[in-house]
C-alpha cells in the first residue's frame, strides 16, 4: 500500500513574493486503491494541481509538501515522478511529428523500467493489439504520429491507451472526459474501471458529474479559488449537479 499525501500545498508560477498564488493551502491524501474525483468551476487550480503532482516545471511550490509514502518528492525531477509511477492524462494531449503512437508508448514503458529489464517486443505489440481492440481503436493508429490528425474524442482514447499500457500507480486524468460523446465516454470509463486494484489510485479531474455516472469514486473533492472547499462520497458529485457550485462558500480566506 502507497500514500500519496498533499500538505498544505500552495503554488505559483513565478517564485518572487509579489506573483499570486494558484493554489493556496491545498490538502488532499491518496491510498493505492482509491479512485478519487476533482471538481469545480473552471479557473480555480485543478489543472494547475495535476501539472504540479506530475512535476511540470512552470509551477512553483512556494509553501507545503507532497510525499509519497512519507518521502518528499517536491524536488524531483518529471522523469523520476513517472519512474515512481505518475501520470498525467491531459485535456489537450500534445501532438509529436515524427514519434508514432506505438513508439512513444513503448519508450513511455520502458523509461519507467530498468535498463535490464525492457519489455520484450512481442509482448509489448501482444499487449498493444490487445488495449487497442478492448478499446475499439482502429489498428492503424498504432503506427500513426503520435496525437497528429486524431480527433478530440481519439486523443482521449489515445490517453487511456497509454494509462492501460503503461499501468501507471498514480493516475492524474485531467478533463479527459470534455468533447467525448457517449459511446466513447463509456470506453474511457471501461478502461479507467479495469484498472482498479490494489497498485493504482487516481484523481480524476472532471468539470461534469456525466464521467461519474460510469467511474464511482471513493471520494469527491470540490476545488474553488485554490482550496478544496468541500470533501464527500460519490453523492456529492449529484449533488453538484442538481445545485451548481454557486452555492458553496468560497475559500476559507485564511493567509
Ligand atoms: P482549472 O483547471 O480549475 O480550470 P487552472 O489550474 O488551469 O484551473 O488555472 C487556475 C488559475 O491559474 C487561472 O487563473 C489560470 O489563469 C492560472 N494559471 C494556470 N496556469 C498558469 C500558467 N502557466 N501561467 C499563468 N497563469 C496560470
Ligand atoms: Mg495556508
Ligand atoms: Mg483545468
Amino acid at each position: 500500500m502507497s500514500t500519496l499525501e498533499i500538505k498544505d500545498l500552495h503554488v505559483k508560477v513565478k517564485a518572487e513574493p509579489e506573483h499570486p498564488e494558484i493554489l493556496k493551502g491545498v490538502n488532499l491524501t491518496i491510498n493505492s486503491g482509491e479512485i478519487h474525483a476533482l471538481m469545480g468551476p473552471n479557473g480555480n487550480g485543478k489543472s494547475t494541481l495535476a501539472e504540479t503532482l506530475m512535476g511540470n516545471p512552470r509551477y512553483v511550490v512556494s509553501q507545503g509538501d507532497i510525499l509519497v509514502d512519507g518521502q518528499s518528492i517536491v524536488s524531483m525531477p518529471v522523469d523520476e515522478r513517472a519512474r515512481l509511477g505518475f501520470f498525467l492524462g491531459m485535456q489537450y494531449p500534445a501532438e509529436i511529428n515524427g514519434v508514432t503512437n506505438a513508439e512513444f508508448i513503448r519508450a513511455a514503458i520502458n523509461a519507467r523500467r530498468p535498463d535490464d529489464d525492457q519489455i520484450p517486443i512481442m509482448t509489448f505489440l501482444n499487449q498493444l493489439d490487445a488495449t487497442m481492440a478492448q478499446l475499439k481503436m482502429p489498428e492503424d493508429m498504432a503506427d500513426r504520429y503520435l496525437n497528429q490528425g486524431f480527433s478530440g474524442g481519439e486523443k482521449k482514447r489515445n490517453e487511456i491507451l497509454q494509462l492501460m499500457m503503461i499501468r501507471p500507480h498514480w493516475a492524474l486524468l485531467d478533463e479527459i472526459d470534455s468533447g467525448l460523446d457517449i459511446d466513447a465516454l463509456r470506453i474511457v470509463a471501461d478502461g479507467v474501471n479495469s484498472m482498479r486494484g490494489a497498485a493504482f489510485a487516481s484523481l480524476i479531474i472532471t468539470h461534469y458529474e456525466r464521467l461519474l455516472d460510469y467511474i464511482t469514486p471513493d471520494v469527491v473533492h470540490v476545488m474553488k479559488d485554490g482550496r478544496i472547499i468541500e470533501t464527500g462520497g460519490p453523492e456529492l458529485a449529484h449533488t453538484l449537479e442538481q445545485t451548481g457550485y454557486e452555492h458553496l462558500k468560497a475559500g476559507d480566506g485564511h493567509d
